[in-house]
């Protein structure tokens, strides 16, 4: 996890924005301003003054109304837009998504591209901004009125640098900082987070987290995150990588995993291991090319034989892997979420069944298994969340 505030970037559109958020800042602490009084206390010439007005003016981030000042003409500027609008970027494996959001972390609107996000991390950086500029283009709010910028990323990221861990969903973006690159870009704060642990902070406010301390949050995608919560705290680790429970070994002699074991939970769940168990001439997705997993869920949804195989024996791996961390954090809630959660009680009742049997009666005492209720859009709640902490 990382904050950097202190860069600025020397480009002409950085340059104007950073000074856009001085006009902004003089109107949200000291209400309706002239522009005279605005150069003023911003130190910019009358000229730039009057160019960015007119920009926040054309966004709907202020109101301008001729007035009189001294018994001369003067043009009074006022803030219409409540100050703190936060931004969520989440990038997952194959799409990037925007939310803007209010103070409060209430979405407020949202954008979202197709992308292979894992190809080029610098590029799909570069294409997250552009999509949080049309993003807030399209909702008529200022980049100048953005507080602050949190962005989801589906791997570990170390909490003292900033980096991307070398195993995740995303192996190119191994040792990249995206909360930087993103800063730079957008010339706001950006901090960057792993997506179970912004999916638990969403979980726990609005979802189906609501009420437990001690919560583990599945999210299954390509592979297997976890976000941790214990006695009401987010649970990171020393290196940002706790939680990595796609690579717990279940069997000694099973496939290779990507991070160099054998017979991880991941090979037992991860969405390319699960498409490649289906046999080649396995019409699942009715005719188009390439099956997906949501083809696998609501083939099974319906009732076929081999998706729900797929799903069930998917379920079960999960419970053993889940009854280890049970039986280390004692956790109250379980949450499920991810793409293969949407197959609902497909996968969660192999699952319990499993966990039952590897987890100590006292543990499951008090542990309730649940499906995500906010799905795959908890961690860009959680990001949303999480922005509106910076605001305090
Ligand atoms: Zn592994």
């Amino acid at each position: 996890m990382v904050t950097d505030t202190g860069t600025t970037p020397g480009s002409q559109s950085a340059l104007r924005q950073a000074n856009e958020r001085r006009v902004v800042d003089v109107l949200r602490r000291d209400g309706t301003q002239t522009q005279a009084e605005l150069a003023r206390a911003t130190g910019l010439s009358a000229a730039s003054v009057s160019n960015i007005v007119r920009g926040l003016r054309a966004a709907g981030t202020v109101s301008v109304r001729n007035t009189s000042s001294n018994g001369r003409r003067a043009r009074a500027v006022t803030l219409l837009r409540p100050p703190g609008t936060v931004v969520a970027v989440d990038f997952a494996v194959d799409q990037i998504r925007v939310a803007i959001g209010d103070s409060e972390g209430n979405m407020l609107a949202r954008e979202a591209i197709a992308y292979e996000v894992a190809a080029d991390a610098p590029r799909a950086v570069r294409r997250a901004a552009w999509l949080t500029e049309t993003a807030l283009l399209g909702a008529r709010i200022d980049l100048g009125t953005v507080a602050s910028v949190v962005a989801s990323v589906p791997g570990p990221i170390a909490p003292d640098t900033g980096a991307v861990g070398p195993i995740s969903c995303l192996p190119r973006w191994a040792g990249f900082r995206p909360a930087p690159a993103l800063q730079e870009r957008l010339a706001l704060p950006v901090l960057a987070e792993n997506d179970a642990n912004l999916a638990v902070v969403a979980e726990r406010r609005l979802g189906a987290a609501q009420g437990a301390d001690h919560v583990i949050q599945l999210v299954l995608g390509e592979g297997v995150g976890a976000g941790i919560v214990m006695s009401g705290r987010l649970f990171q680790g020393a290196g940002g990588t706790a939680g990595e429970i796609g690579h717990i070994g279940l069997d000694p002699r099973g496939q290779v995993c990507r991070c160099g074991n054998r017979g991880c939970l991941e090979t037992f769940v991860g969405t390319g291991y699960l498409l490649n168990m289906l046999p080649r001439n396995y019409d699942l997705a009715q005719g188009t090319d390439r099956v997906r997993l949501n083809d696998v869920v609501s083939s099974a949804l319906r009732g076929d034989p081999g998706a729900r195989r797929i799903i069930a024996e998917a379920g079960t791996a999960l419970g053993q892997g889940v009854a280890i961390m049970a039986n280390l954090f004692n956790p109250d809630r379980v949450v499920v979420g991810g793409d293969l959660a949407e197959a609902g009680s497909l996968l969660l009742d192999p699952m319990r069944r499993s966990m039952e049997l590897g987890t100590l009666g006292s543990a499951l005492a008090q542990l309730e298994l649940v499906a995500s209720a906010l799905g795959e859009d908890a961690p860009l709640r959680g990001a949303l969340l999480t922005a509106t902490h910076s605001l305090r």
